[in-house]
Formats: C-alpha cells, sequence, structure tokens
C-alpha cells in the first residue's frame, strides 16, 4: 500500500483515567494519523507529574497503530504571556512555564510546541516581538531539549503580536536560536488577520514562503472561521460552516507545497460530542456532506 502523505488529526484531550493512553485512543478513533494535546488544562500550567500519564502506554500505542511521533504536536497552555514584560514576575512566570512545558514536551516523545505569542499589552508591537525574543532566548538557553517551538500566526485581536508574516520573521529573527523556531499557521487566524486564502491560496504560501519560508512552517491548524477576512476575531467553525468554505480547507489539507506537514483540526464541538471524525472523514475523501452537522 502507498503510504499515507496527509498528516490529519484534532486536538484531543488528557483526563483521568487513561491519560496519554487515553489520548491517543481519542485520535485513533478520529481516524487521524497525527494528534495534538495539552499536557495538562489549556487554561493554566497546574500540571499532574509525568508518572502519573501512562505515557509510555500511549507511546506503545503510538507505534503498534503506525503513528509517527514526530508529527505529535503540543499545545502550550494559554496562560503564557512571553510579549509584555511591564510586569516582571509575570514575565518570568511565563518563561518558566515555557521551560517547564518543553521539557513535559520532550518526554512525551513530542519535538513541537506550539505557542501563541502572547499579547504586548500596550508595550507596542516592537516592544512585544522583542520581549518574547528574549524570553525564548532564556527558555532554549536552559530547557535542554530539542523540541521546537512553533510560533502560531494570530488574528490581531486586542494587543496580540504575531499577526503578520512579517512580524513572526522578526521574532524568529531577533531569537539566538532560529533553528529551534518554526510557525504554526491557523487558516481561521489568518484569514481574520487578512490572508486572502478564501481566493487566492496559492499567493498567501507564496507570500509566507518569501517571508518566512516554508522550511520554518512546522503544523498548520485547520479551521473554518465564523468571520469574514480582516475581521480580527478568532472565532472557529466547523469545516464547511463558516466564511471559509469545505473547498478552502480541502486545498489546504491537500496543497502539494504543504505536504508532510501535520494538520490540526481545532474546530467546535457539536452539542458536546467532538465534530472530527466527519470532518477528518470529508477532508481526506474531498467528499463534503451537506447539512452534516445536523
Ligand atoms: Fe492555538
Ligand atoms: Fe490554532
Ligand atoms: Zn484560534
Amino acid at each position: 500500500m502507498e503510504k499515507d502523505e496527509i498528516y490529519l488529526g484534532s486536538h484531543v484531550s488528557m483526563n483521568a483515567p487513561e491519560f496519554y493512553l487515553g489520548s491517543v485512543k481519542e485520535a485513533l478513533s478520529y481516524g487521524s494519523n497525527t494528534f495534538m494535546f495539552y499536557t495538562g488544562a489549556p487554561q493554566n500550567s497546574i500540571r499532574k507529574p509525568l508518572s502519573e500519564l501512562k505515557i509510555q502506554e500511549g507511546r506503545k500505542l503510538i507505534k503498534e497503530s503506525g503513528i509517527e511521533e514526530l508529527k505529535l504536536i503540543v499545545h502550550a497552555p494559554y496562560i503564557i504571556n512571553a510579549a509584555n514584560y511591564s510586569k516582571p514576575d509575570l514575565y518570568e512566570l511565563s518563561i518558566n512555564t515555557i521551560v517547564s512545558e518543553l521539557r513535559r514536551t520532550y518526554a512525551f516523545g513530542a519535538k513541537i510546541m506550539v505557542l501563541h505569542p502572547g499579547s504586548h499589552v500596550g508595550m507596542g508591537a516592537e516592544n512585544g516581538i522583542l520581549a518574547l525574543a528574549k524570553a525564548l532566548d532564556t527558555a532554549f538557553a536552559c530547557d535542554g531539549t530539542d523540541v521546537k517551538i512553533a510560533i502560531e500566526t494570530m488574528s490581531g485581536k486586542g494587543h496580540e503580536i504575531g499577526i503578520t508574516f512579517e512580524q513572526v520573521k522578526e521574532i524568529i529573527d531577533k531569537c539566538k536560536y532560529p533553528e529551534r523556531l518554526g510557525v504554526c499557521l491557523d487558516t481561521c487566524h489568518i484569514n481574520d488577520a487578512g490572508y486572502d486564502i478564501k481566493n487566492d491560496l496559492d499567493g498567501v504560501i507564496e507570500k509566507f514562503d518569501k517571508v518566512i519560508g516554508l522550511d520554518k512552517l512546522l503544523v498548520v491548524h485547520v479551521n473554518d472561521t465564523k468571520n469574514p477576512i480582516a475581521a480580527h476575531k478568532d472565532r472557529h467553525e466547523n469545516i464547511g460552516y463558516g466564511y471559509l468554505g469545505f473547498d478552502v480547507l480541502y486545498r489546504v489539507v491537500h496543497h502539494p507545497r504543504l505536504k508532510g506537514i501535520p494538520m490540526i483540526l481545532e474546530t467546535p464541538y457539536i452539542n458536546e460530542k467532538a465534530p472530527y471524525k466527519q470532518e477528518i472523514e470529508m477532508l481526506r475523501s474531498g467528499k463534503y456532506i451537506d447539512n452534516w452537522r445536523d
């Protein structure tokens, strides 16, 4: 059989009693061949000790099911904001959290951690970028791992940084360890930031390549969006139900220039049920089912 070249999955949960083993089972139940997880709650940095998380059991199942560990993604918690140093305690806490999450990611056998670049909170984007680059320098100097951080492109709500490819490139350039940085491209976020992937996907990919370089693209978040282009909102929608629509997202998943890059769904649950099995099936096959959500 020919090897599947598309790496498609979703974010998955990690709950008692099976923890990481449960995460892997969840991903497999959606028909995924990659997935993204948080090493604890997304909203805080309270973390269970690694020894309780059934990591070895999870990794064994990963191996048995043919999932490539190198394509797995960890998402750092949202509370990190390393783009503002006006509150030294919070800045330091953010750096410490980055370091401990890098180490946790490494312990799971994963090599890519997605990080939101954060908010400058009134310091201005330039200072925010500097603050983040310095924080990353500190973290990379002491974490002792080879895990890469994928800076996620943001939609531009509030005081976010990392909303243009140029800003993301600047973060990478200003860091002393650029080889440990890459990018996570979120389709909802770049639409909301003003990149017209609906009408000019090839052009946007070309622009990314020119400004940052496609070799830096480590992850794609495949989400439809509730809002039109340049809305600066960041509200994810189910595949086919938003402004981008199925065809655009199908072309993202199958784009020849994005081959081999893990694609992760972060679309909303429907009546407390994960939509990912259905969405993954449609995005793989290209067969869209009208009103699949109803
Ligand atoms: Fe994210
Ligand atoms: Fe995302
Ligand atoms: Zn988002």
